[in-house]
């Protein structure tokens, strides 16, 4: 049957009651168990759900709670808000006010914050009278999720998600990744955002299989449930950089990573160097996929492609029912790269380094289509709207319903997506030149002194931005000296990429998905080393 729902199959199936469905540390949940109390939540909250919105916030820790609150919520046709636990009282006071839901549902035992007191609190119940799961009734343009974005760039903004785009983003994956009812996942994801909510849970239940959660990361637990069975791993950087630097140590892990079946990186661009070093150990590649809040998944880099040396560094090509173009700065469409997803094996402009050559006007650079350009998308896998907010939503769109990403990236010869960076914070003009700061960043990671980088553009009388390197030395007490790392960049890359300053700092500003809040990096201004 075809399901355009966020929908569960497995859970209205008899015969899947007793497959394991979630671990949590404390708690593990067949498909039977999970259908159980999820009925008796959608019974719950159906009745106090009374506004025309529909929507209800979830309490989202790392527990089988989550789990079980938002597929009883979706179950009875409503809108589940998930909520960071981690929030400050004034992030979940702005996310309570902006969707105000009609409950919010919560483990019995969760403390909540004081502004989380306006909506009517309901508890999740374990083990409590299991009630039958209602059938999934909504239409593929109900909404499913309300999702805050990251923040990154801004205040989070609330991104409503159909619940077609669910069913488009997890089919297209099932698709891509051949992921199946055998696959047992493990991850550590917070369960509040896309990536650990509608991948991580919404994805295993969708298909039949297990989810292992391990309620926080550690690479030890990584290592457990991957050489106890567990076939597929989900990540952000973060998470693949503490495994980089621990599979010396710990054989176990490179074991684990080795019999997996699928390594998925995603939230924010893998440093090659966490890359290549994870290759070294175990013969695996992580593979790279690229989404975003409001568009769920876009690309992923293709089971079977991955070990091209040409997609290290990429997040691969559009996922089936995708559309996706590079426009310039004027919205055109950038030669070979507009139109209707971008097909396997086609033949797609050469030139793998984009982001370079002295660029004077703003538009693509030169005639050997060596050209950088916002990423724009389009298809069943969009949002469609951020709450309350019509004149953002108006500007996210083109006309034609595209929808602007701010990210931006160079076609691959055969179609793989390298993205450069997003455009208002990773996109440096320097010298007439357009330049990327992942790039750098990778190139600086790749220096013994330095354990952290990040790239950003400092407005400069003579170069318009000069390139500013945020740099977390290995060796508190040996930091790496600014002229070596500038040598180092320029000997690797270009001269006119050498960084122009260095300044250090005890850690990156990071959010819960471990990005880095460059915003805060141009603001927080420690004294310039150089
Ligand atoms: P905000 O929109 O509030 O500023 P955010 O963009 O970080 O925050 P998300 O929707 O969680 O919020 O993140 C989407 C962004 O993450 C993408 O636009 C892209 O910049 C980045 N991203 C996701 N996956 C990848 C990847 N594989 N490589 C590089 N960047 C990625
Ligand atoms: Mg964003």
């Amino acid at each position: 049957p075809a399901l355009h729902g966020a929908a569960s199959p497995p859970l209205h199936d008899p015969a899947a009651a007793a497959r394991p469905a979630l671990a949590f540390p404390d708690r593990s949940l067949t498909y039977g168990e999970l259908a159980g109390a999820a009925g008796a939540v959608a019974a719950l909250v159906g009745e106090r759900a009374r506004q025309a919105s529909r929507r209800v916030a979830v309490w989202a820790a790392p527990g089988p709670e989550t789990a079980v609150a938002v597929v009883g919520a979706l179950a009875a046709g409503l809108c589940v808000v998930p909520l960071n636990p981690r929030s400050g009282d004034k992030e979940l006071a702005h996310v309570l006010a902006d969707s105000d839901p009609d409950a919010l549902l919560a483990p019995p035992g969760a403390e909540l914050p004081g502004p989380a007191a306006g909506p009517e609190r309901l508890d999740v119940v374990l083990g409590g009278p299991p009630a039958p799961l209602p059938p999934d009734t909504a239409g593929p343009l109900d909404p499913a999720l309300v999702v805050y974005t990251s923040g990154t760039t801004g205040p989070p903004k609330g991104a409503v998600i159909p619940r077609r785009a669910v069913a488009a983003t997890l089919d297209a994956l099932a698709e891509v990744w051949a992921w199946t009812a055998e696959d047992v996942l493990v991850h550590a994801l917070p369960l509040f955002h896309v990536h650990g909510l509608v991948l991580g849970v919404l994805g295993p239940l969708r298909l039949g299989g297990a989810l292992r959660h391990l309620g926080r990361f550690d690479t030890a637990g990584v290592a457990r449930e991957l050489n106890a069975g567990a076939t597929v791993l989900f990540g952000v950087p973060t998470m693949y950089h503490r495994i980089a630097e621990s599979l010396a140590a710990e054989p176990e892990l490179a074991k684990g990573l080795a019999s997996a079946r699928l390594l998925v990186s995603g939230s924010a661009a893998l440093p090659v160097h966490d890359h290549e070093r994870i290759l070294a150990a175990t013969g695996r590649r992580v593979v790279e996929r690229y989404g975003m809040t409001e568009t769920l998944m876009n690309t992923s880099v293709r089971l079977g492609t991955e070990s091209g040396a040409a997609a290290v560094g990429t997040v691969g090509v559009p996922l089936p029912g995708v559309e996706l173009r590079l426009v310039d700065d004027d919205g055109t469409p950038l030669p070979g790269t507009d139109g209707a997803g971008v097909a396997e094996g086609a033949d797609r402009t050469p030139g793998a380094d984009g982001a370079d050559g002295p660029d004077g006007a703003d538009g693509p650079d030169g005639a050997d289509g060596e050209s950088v350009g916002e990423i724009q998308v389009r298809g069943p896998n969009l949002f469609t709207e951020y709450l309350g907010r019509p004149d953002a939503t108006a500007a996210a769109f083109t006309h034609d319903g595209w929808f602007r990403t701010g990210d931006m990236a160079v076609l691959e010869p055969g179609g793989a997506v390298r993205i450069v960076g997003r455009r208002a914070t990773d996109l440096i003009k320097s010298g007439g030149y357009k330049i990327g700061a992942g790039e750098i960043e990778n190139a600086l990671l790749e220096h013994p002194a330095v354990a952290e980088a990040a790239v950003t553009g400092a407005p400069d009388p003579d170069l318009g931005e000069r390139i500013v390197a945020w740099i977390v030395p290995a060796d508190p007490q040996a930091p790496p000296e600014a002229g070596e790392l500038a040598d180092h960049v320029a000997r690797r890359l270009a001269p006119h990429k050498r960084p122009r300053e260095v300044r250090l700092l005890d850690a990156l500003p990071r959010n819960d998905m471990g990005k880095v809040m460059k915003r805060a990096l141009d603001t927080g201004s420690p004294a310039p080393v150089t």
